[in-house]
Order: C-alpha cells, then structure tokens, then sequence
C-alpha cells in the first residue's frame, strides 16, 4: 500500500515538474520574443528635425538621437 502512494505521489510530482517546466520555457521564450521586438521597433525623434527614426538607425550624440549626421552636425 505505502508503495503505491509513493509511486502515486511520483507521478504527480513528475507531472508537475514537467509541466512547470514546459511553463518556464514558454515564459522565457514569449520574455525573449518581447525584448527583440522592442529592440527592433524602437523609435527615437529627431532631436533637431523632430523625424522619428528606429534605435538602430539613429546617431547618439552628447545623449540626444539624430536622424542623420547633418542634424547631428546642426546642433
Ligand atoms: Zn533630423
């Protein structure tokens, strides 16, 4: 009897590892997915012309986002 409460009581915990398991992996992913997104889709204005353009195409100078180098150059 006390064995298969044991094996009972395995099989729950089994289960619920992977299940919690397979949980922790969706969250991660859908975590992931979220931070490229919004790496990627990042928009900054223009601090000159006031255009907005993605992080990743802009020009960081003294803290501030330009669209391109001339309005960098500008300010
Ligand atoms: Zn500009």
């Amino acid at each position: 009897m006390l064995v298969k409460i044991l094996i009972f009581v395995s099989v729950i915990f089994l289960i619920y590892i992977f299940f919690f398991k397979n949980k922790r992996k969706v969250e991660i992913q859908k975590h992931k997915e979220e931070k490229k997104t919004l790496e990627g889709d990042t928009m900054v204005e223009c601090a000159q012309c006031a255009t907005f353009i993605t992080d990743k195409d802009a020009i960081i100078k003294d803290g501030q986002f330009f669209c391109s180098k001339e309005c960098a150059r500008l300010l």
